[in-house]
């Protein structure tokens, strides 16, 4: 028998339009994917370099269980050098992904019944991994005209004395927006609860900069990883930085669940720490052209897009002109014209109505797939 825990996962709705996609593609049709959050470069090749040169020495074994020192030192360099913060090896454990450094925070952090604040719209595994962690998701609706961000009072009426944590992202999936400086300061004055910070489109910025949690507050987790920026979502490979007090705890959980990461792709995270800054500017460069083109476009089209994405690389469309029911909306769309789409239900209730285009994906493809969508909406 299943678990009532097992049960209550919720499905990720944008690895079903993508297999729908797929289904579609194996009888022939030429879709176009635009559901996707999966960068469409090739991993940079002083990355793959050094994964090689890796395998060839043989770092084919564990590591330490919160990872190799080498790579931990990099990251604590790289969050010196750009954001001024310094933090030690000690308080960081890498992982599988960022996925399962989240998951491990969650475990870290709560107990049975205890309640982690997040944003409706946010990414929809979020509350997969709060369940998983016996927790329970306490919900903050959130408002387009403010860019889906936080109002601290908001999140203030949903305190209890069991809240341990209040969840953020930016940039932002689904949205592409970037938290502000103040409104990062305004989330770090609840400073009896935990931060989680997930960083992950950290870099992917087309104006000023992302900054981190850590500038504001030490009683934090980030969570970043190398999927998004060096692309390399297949490489599973991410982190978790946290406060001292957790580093033994953190090390026994992941030396019990997981042993550690893949030995040879710490070595070529390295390499990405560290080399690979000429080819992750040329591939911001192409997103943000992307992005600018793919703004105009929707907003031609009838789209409201209230404040402008500045990073990931997503564009989180009002489509209430035009559809009611997103998850429709968007299989629909998927089907009809052969251009996946994400629908807004999928970030959750407050995402309804929205529908989110990811530009992942060549010039080309979004000038034919915009192209295709123009077409049908028209009708
Ligand atoms: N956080 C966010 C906001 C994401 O969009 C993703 C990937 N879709 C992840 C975490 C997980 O990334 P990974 O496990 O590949 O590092």
């Amino acid at each position: 028998m299943i678990s009532k825990r097992a049960s209550k996962f919720t499905s990720f709705i944008v690895m079903d339009v993508m297999a729908k996609a797929e289904e579609l593609e194996r009888q022939g049709e030429d879709v176009i994917h635009m559901e996707v959050g999966e960068p469409d470069f090739p991993t940079p090749k002083v990355i793959t370099r050094a994964a090689n040169k890796a395998l060839s020495n043989n770092k084919t074994r564990y590591t330490h269980a919160l990872g190799l020192l080498e790579l931990r030192q990099a990251i604590c360099d790289f969050y010196l050098k750009e954001y001024g913060v310094g933090i030690t090896p000690d308080q960081v454990m890498i992982s599988t992904g960022t996925s399962p450094a989240l998951l491990f925070a969650m475990l870290a952090i709560l107990d049975h019944g205890d309640e982690v604040i997040i944003s409706n719209p946010r990414y929809p595994c979020y509350q997969n991994f709060i369940l998983a962690a016996g927790g329970k998701m306490k919900e903050v609706k959130t408002y387009p005209e403010e860019g889906f961000q936080y109002r601290p009072k908001d999140i203030k009426k949903k305190l209890s004395p069991r809240t341990k944590a209040i969840l953020i992202n930016s940039p932002s999936n689904p949205t592409g927006i970037v938290m502000t400086e103040e409104q990062l300061q305004s989330v770090a004055q609840f400073d009896k609860q935990y931060i989680i910070s997930d960083e992950i489109y950290h870099g992917l910025v087309y104006k000023d900069r992302a900054h981190s949690i850590l500038e504001f507050t030490d009683k934090a987790f980030v969570i970043n990883g190398f999927s998004k920026l060096y692309a390399m979502t297949g490489w599973r490979l991410g982190y978790c930085i946290f406060p001292a007090e957790f580093s033994k705890v953190m090390q026994r959980i992941h030396q019990n669940f997981m042993i550690s990461a893949n030995g040879f792709i710490q070595w070529a995270g390295i390499a990405a720490l560290t080399k690979a800054q000429k080819d992750v500017a040329k591939m911001v460069k192409i997103y943000d052209e992307r992005r600018k083109y793919m703004l105009a476009r929707l907003t031609d089209m009838g789209f409201v897009i209230h404040v402008e994405p500045t990073g990931a690389f997503y564009v989180f469309a009002d489509a209430r002109r035009f559809c009611t029911d997103s998850y429709k909306e968007a299989f629909r769309i998927t089907e009809e014209v052969k251009v996946g789409v994400s629908p807004g239900i999928d970030f959750g209730s407050g995402g309804e109505g929205f529908l989110r285009f990811s530009y992942a994906t060549s010039m080309e493809n979004i000038k034919e797939g915009l192209d295709r969508l123009e077409r049908y909406l028209s009708k």
